[in-house]
């Protein structure tokens, strides 16, 4: 026993919908019911007051018409048996006359002839002679005859009190009524607990995508987290390599006398290749890292005054080497002054151009890179134009995508991840700039980075 409800306690808790379920099925078709049930016995009651204010009524007429009839016995007999004939509702009506004594009354006109004659002696009776200004009703009911409301009323004659007029009005009609909306009422319910239930099943499969799209979302923070850690954790090793490359370098150039050996310049050579490679794979794990801290949303960005000029600057001496082992002209055409303040992350800034100017150089075979400002209201654009390899309207559609990358000839033999571009237009709506490119294949292209200006 105890063991089946542990069990039932532990579905429930792997599964807490099921009691949003269970609440679904139990509130909704509580509501319909009580609405119902309740509306039906107000409907009810209503009806029931309608009622007798219409019987109170009708007596009350017919009193006025049999009062000056009183002693006229075969007259009244005659009158109320045609009254009762035309209405369906009244199942009875009396007439009575006090005894001498008072104590008891004499049916001296009924529909039911068998009464005539007969005394009566009872609390109501009494009580509406006590009362001749009021009818007195009572609801009643009867195996046979259902509910009905016995009226029973003073007879007056010139202020003179001389008889009771007892009328039984039934409710069977009305009743009758209700029972079947009663009836409507139960298979409304079942139906509605039926659609309910329905919707629940649905909902419970509705439920099992959302635990498996909670699941997946939990898989991809863990991958997210662990290509974090992972990325944090290679930049240590490959810092330890680039550091023993450069340590073996300048060993092995203190050697003066074995520097013209084909031994020394083929060291020499790994030696490069050694910190090229361990180059890239730096930038790569920077550039990994740089997309889980921008998906994870943990990328900070200091927007303050920057110097954009500077940032140029540098940007066009790191590349100058570059561009010259490839013969291509590298130029910086700022127009505008020395002194060009930009609201941005310094370092966000000089990354992005890193970018846009190592992508000229790495896709233009021959020709020029030139970098351009210009002032756009307050903004400033710089242009990063090259006479590249270029792209097509359909290359490119996707460009700002995570690790796209254009696949054609031109493109095959360059090295690269794709992540650049994405990362770099992230980080310039960041800043409350933007990127965006104009280009065409064989042509070249210009990348436009916009950034507000820094105002004081
Ligand atoms: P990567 O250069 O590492 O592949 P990027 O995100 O920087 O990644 O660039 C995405 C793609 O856009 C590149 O693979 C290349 O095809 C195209 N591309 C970028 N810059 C240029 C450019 N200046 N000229 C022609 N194609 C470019």
């Amino acid at each position: 026993m105890w063991s089946l409800i542990y069990k039932g306690v532990n579905f429930i808790k792997k599964n807490p919908t099921i009691i949003y379920s269970f609440f679904l099925i139990i509130v909704v078709s509580a509501i319909i019911f009580f609405n119902t049930y309740y509306s039906v016995i107000k409907f009810q009651k209503n009806n029931d007051t309608l009622l007798h204010s219409k019987a109170i009524l009708a007596e009350d007429i017919f009193n006025l018409s049999i009062a000056d009839e009183i002693n006229n016995e075969n007259k009244i007999q005659s009158l109320i048996e045609k009254i009762k004939d035309k209405d369906d509702e009244i199942l009875e009506i009396n007439i009575l006359k006090p005894k001498e004594n008072k104590d008891e009354f004499k049916i001296i006109a009924s529909t039911d002839k068998s009464k005539i004659n007969k005394s009566v002696a009872n609390d109501i009776i009494f009580i509406a002679w006590q009362h001749p200004q009021e009818g007195i009703a009572y609801l009643m009911s009867d195996h046979s005859l259902g509910r009905f409301w016995e009226i029973s009323k003073t007879i007056q004659s010139n202020g003179k009190k001389e008889g009771i007029v007892t009328f039984d009005m039934s409710l069977s009609d009305s009743d009758k009524l209700i029972n079947q909306t009663i009836k409507r009422m139960y298979w409304v319910s079942i139906a509605s607990l039926l659609i309910v239930l329905l919707l629940v099943v649905n909902h419970t499969r509705l439920f099992k995508y959302a635990v498996r799209v909670t699941k997946l979302e939990e898989v991809d923070k863990m991958k997210d987290d662990f290509i974090s850690m992972a990325s944090h954790e290679l930049k240590m090793p490959l810092t330890i390599i680039n550091g023993y490359a450069e340590l073996l370098k300048d060993s092995l150039e203190k050697k003066s006398s074995e520097k013209n050996t084909s031994e020394f310049k083929e060291r020499l050579k790994h030696l490069k290749n050694i910190k090229i490679a361990s180059k890239r794979l730096r930038e790569l794990v920077e550039d990994i890292l740089d997309v889980s801290r921008i998906e994870q949303g943990k990328l900070k960005i200091n927007l303050e005054k920057v110097n954009l000029s500077e940032i140029l600057n540098e940007v066009m001496e790191q590349f100058q080497i570059d561009a010259s082992k490839k013969k291509i002209s590298l130029k910086l055409k700022n127009n505008l002054n020395n002194e060009l303040w930009i609201k941005a992350d310094e370092a966000r800034v000089k990354q992005i151009l890193v970018n846009l100017v190592g992508n000229a150089i790495k896709y233009t075979p021959q020709g020029s890179v030139t970098v351009k400002t210009e002032i756009d209201k307050d903004f400033i654009k710089i242009v990063v134009k090259d006479t590249g390899i270029g792209m097509s309207a359909q290359e490119m559609k996707n460009l700002f995508k995570k690790f796209y990358r254009i696949k054609n000839k031109k493109t095959e033999a360059i090295n690269g991840t794709g992540l650049g571009l994405w990362i770099s237009k992230e980080l310039a709506l960041k800043m409350k700039g933007d990127l965006t490119v104009e280009s065409m294949s064989g042509v070249g292209s210009q990348f436009i980075l916009t950034l507000p200006k820094f105002k004081e």
